[in-house]
């Protein structure tokens, strides 16, 4: 054990997947050719003047009302100032001491099922810089850099949290969760390769049971969870090093190579008095309806913790198929429609393990394969009621994903039903416990192990379509005569 504990808050940046931009009509084009979705606003011609997106406005709701947040019944544009070749005004507008979204709380849920409650501080809006890219890669020693202003004005929120969090792991687990519900919510993308998410981590230790936290470093825009969990580790790591000899620790932003596993200091870090940030006086406040906020409260789609929670307690899943299933909105729409028609247990049990090993190799998500939910409702039937085997069931699923066929044509065509009449599958039995007399000692002799021999013999000679139930029964009644 460390004599030291980490302390971690988050700030995170999301791109909301509007159409338009947060200050002008220009539409979002990720991935088109550069400078083509750029306006006298975005671009900071003289003269020009903002416009609120109304629809960044509700997702930014919708986030604060999904975290619990405060909702501020009037909040402010800032101008935040600083000079950089990615923002043409040399001011970027966001808000500052009057966010959109005030203080809310966050629960996230570890693998062992205990929570992670993470208290937001804020979540307010801002516009997103222009995206610059340095020749050779590196912005020190690039031979040259070149701006891209279609992403200049992409409404941003950011997320910030309290430093609640007190680990690597913990981290990684709130931020994969959080991604989840925004995911759930419609508002972004959140692509953390493609930069529509993006977190940077503040961390700090201090000796176990201090209750002052110790000076902070800030780790910069790491694009995947796995990277910053490694990042935070290695920052930890740093930090507990120097106390652990003596010296102290120096308040700055750092950055971590995932190649190398170093830590390297961009001894950059700003204070929010080097912004001068002002009132922006060219918007007015943001003064939402508080029945539109009511109105986006009760329309909230159900939220990835509490249905984790509703498959658990009501639907008798474990904790891993909840959080497998619950990846994707669109999955849990796939699973729901399939659990309606059958024991959930046994949909979720077949979705995630035969149906995504299956298409995997097709590289097709279920719901957009020819394996309909009413399809796998079908094939998890015809297992649940005995028709076919569970071998048997794979191979007609390998067939429906491949013609798009019923399930129970793919059956009658290839014979796969499975054998449940009694006097065909005793004598099957009865010719493999004669051919296999020593195993049939052995179950005599009290070994019950042996059953699973005679199983998987019976198995063989029917192509997979005994019932295996019906066979151990069979076997015992022929060998033991019970
Ligand atoms: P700054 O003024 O440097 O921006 P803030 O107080 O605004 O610092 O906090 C920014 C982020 O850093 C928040 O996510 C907050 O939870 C986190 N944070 C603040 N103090 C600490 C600390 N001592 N250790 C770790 N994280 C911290
Ligand atoms: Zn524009
Ligand atoms: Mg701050």
């Amino acid at each position: 054990m460390s004599a030291y504990e980490p302390v971690i808050g988050v700030e995170i940046h999301v791109q909301l997947s509007t159409r338009t931009k947060m200050f002008c009509g220009c539409e979002l084009s990720f991935g088109d050719p550069p400078n083509t979705h750029t306006c006298p606003v975005c671009l900071a011609h003289p003269g020009v003047l903002p416009v609120v997106n109304e629809e960044a406005v509700r997702r930014a709701l919708l986030i604060g009302v999904a975290l619990g947040c405060e909702v501020a019944p009037r909040s402010i544009f800032h101008r935040k100032n600083y000079f950089y070749p990615d923002l043409p005004k040399a001011y970027q507008i966001s808000q500052f001491d009057i966010p959109i979204c005030g203080r809310g709380e966050f629960i996230a849920i570890r693998d062992d099922g205990s929570e992670i409650r993470v208290g937001i501080t804020r979540a307010h809006l801002e516009e997103d810089a222009a995206k610059l890219t340095h020749a050779g890669g590196r912005r020190v020693g690039a031979a040259g850099s070149v701006v891209d202003f279609n992403r200049g004005g992409t409404p941003l929120v950011e997320i910030v949290t309290e430093p609640d969090l007190r680990s690597a792991s913990d981290a990684a687990v709130f931020l994969r969760q959080l991604r989840q519900t925004l995911l759930f919510l419609g508002v972004s993308d959140c692509s953390m390769e493609e930069g529509s998410m993006r977190a940077d981590a503040n961390v700090s230790i201090r000796p176990v049971g201090a209750d002052q936290f110790g000076t902070k470093t800030e780790l910069k825009n790491m694009n995947s969870f796995r990277f910053l969990e490694r990042g935070i580790d290695a920052e930890i790591a740093r930090q507990t090093a120097i106390l652990g000899s003596g010296g102290q620790v120096t308040q700055e932003t750092v950055h971590f190579e995932p190649e190398t596993g170093a830590i390297t200091s961009l001894r950059s870090k700003e204070e929010s008095h080097d912004y001068r940030y002002f009132p922006e006086p060219d918007l007015v406040p943001l003064a939402p309806d508080p029945s539109w906020v009511a109105e986006l409260r009760a329309g909230l789609p159900e939220l990835p913790l509490p249905l984790r929670r509703r498959m658990v307690d009501e639907m008798g899943l474990t904790t891993e198929d909840a959080e497998v299933l619950t990846d994707s909105p669109a999955l849990v729409a796939y699973f729901m429609e399939v659990a309606a028609a059958v024991d959930p247990k046994a949909a979720a049990n077949w979705i995630r393990g035969e149906l995504r090993a299956q298409l995997r190799e097709a590289g097709q998500d279920p719901w957009e394969s020819t394996v309909t939910p009413a399809r796998m409702a079908a094939l998890v039937g015809l297992v649940e009621s005995g028709a076919v085997s569970v071998p048997a069931a794979k191979e007609v699923l390998a067939e429906v994903i491949s013609s798009g066929t019923e399930p129970a044509d793919v059956v009658e065509a290839k014979g796969l039903g499975q054998i449940s009449d009694e006097d065909e599958l005793a004598a099957i039995v009865a010719e493999i416990v004669a051919a296999n007399p020593v195993q049939a000692q052995q179950l005599r002799d009290g070994k019950d192990k042996v059953i699973g021999f005679f199983v998987g013999k019976a198995m063989a000679q029917t192509g997979g379509r005994a019932d295996p139930q019906a066979v151990q029964r069979l076997v015992r009644a022929a060998v033991l005569g019970q």
